[in-house]
């Protein structure tokens, strides 16, 4: 693995997953908070109404909160080479999720004022408010500094074999480069960036090619050859 292609995070991009976690973990505590104020005044047969609604404010910041955390993950990945921080990073959302609601399930579970079919009923919404934060938490396919060097090389190589400069472009949203800065994807987008393909995975996070440009580029790479005949 040559060192000038490892995957590093530009500051922009550092400094808007930074703002990601801040408010993902803003979420996270508003979700804690609203938790802990349903468990003491929330959980008996007059409020039955009132609990859900609170479960459903909770699991909206929970759900946030992890959308916000993995999209910062994306942008300022974490390295495999410690395992547990690796892991600890890209899972957070999930244990924040359970920890959202576990306590709140269990209090319900265990009041012994609740009458039968509100027990049910706040028991079941709860567990599957848990399920849900717990599950939208779970990174399956965690970014790491490894994996971005990895497409990084990958990518770059690709353009090589296609006989197309590293020399790309991209606009703000979406993930995709460009090899024609005319492409109509992005030929009337104001904030185009140029750069190589390492700079793009740097700033957007994760990064590919546009399939228009590619096969432009496959058709223009073989067009020589057929007029030479
Ligand atoms: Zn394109």
């Amino acid at each position: 693995m040559s060192n000038e292609n490892t995957f590093v995070a530009s500051p922009e991009a550092k400094a808007k997953a930074t703002k990601f976690r801040v408010i993902a973990f803003i979420c996270w505590i508003l979700a804690m908070a609203g938790q802990v104020y349903a468990i003491f005044n929330l959980i008996s047969n007059e409020m039955l109404t009132w609990l859900i609604v609170a479960i459903v404010i909770i699991l909206i910041l929970a759900v946030t909160g992890n959308i916000l955390w993995k999209k910062s993950n994306r942008l300022d990945p974490a390295s495999e080479k410690d395992g547990f921080k690796f892991f600890l990073q890209n899972q957070l959302g999930a244990i924040m999720g359970i920890l959202a609601f576990l306590p709140l399930v269990v209090m319900i579970l265990m009041n012994k004022d609740l009458d039968g079919k509100s027990k049910g009923i706040a028991g079941a919404i709860a567990g599957i408010a848990l399920v849900v934060a717990g599950v939208s938490g779970v990174d399956f396919n965690p970014p790491s500094v490894e994996k971005y060097t990895e497409e990084i090389q990958n990518q770059t190589k690709d353009l090589a074999d296609l006989n197309v400069a590293d020399d790309v472009y991209w606009a703000k949203a979406g993930n995709k480069y460009h090899i024609d800065s005319d492409c109509y994807h992005i030929r009337d987008n104001a904030g185009v960036t140029r750069g190589t393909v390492k700079e793009s995975f740097e700033q957007k996070g994760i990064s590919e090619l546009c399939k228009t440009c590619r096969k432009n580029a496959e058709k223009a790479r073989l067009l020589p050859v057929e007029e030479a005949e």
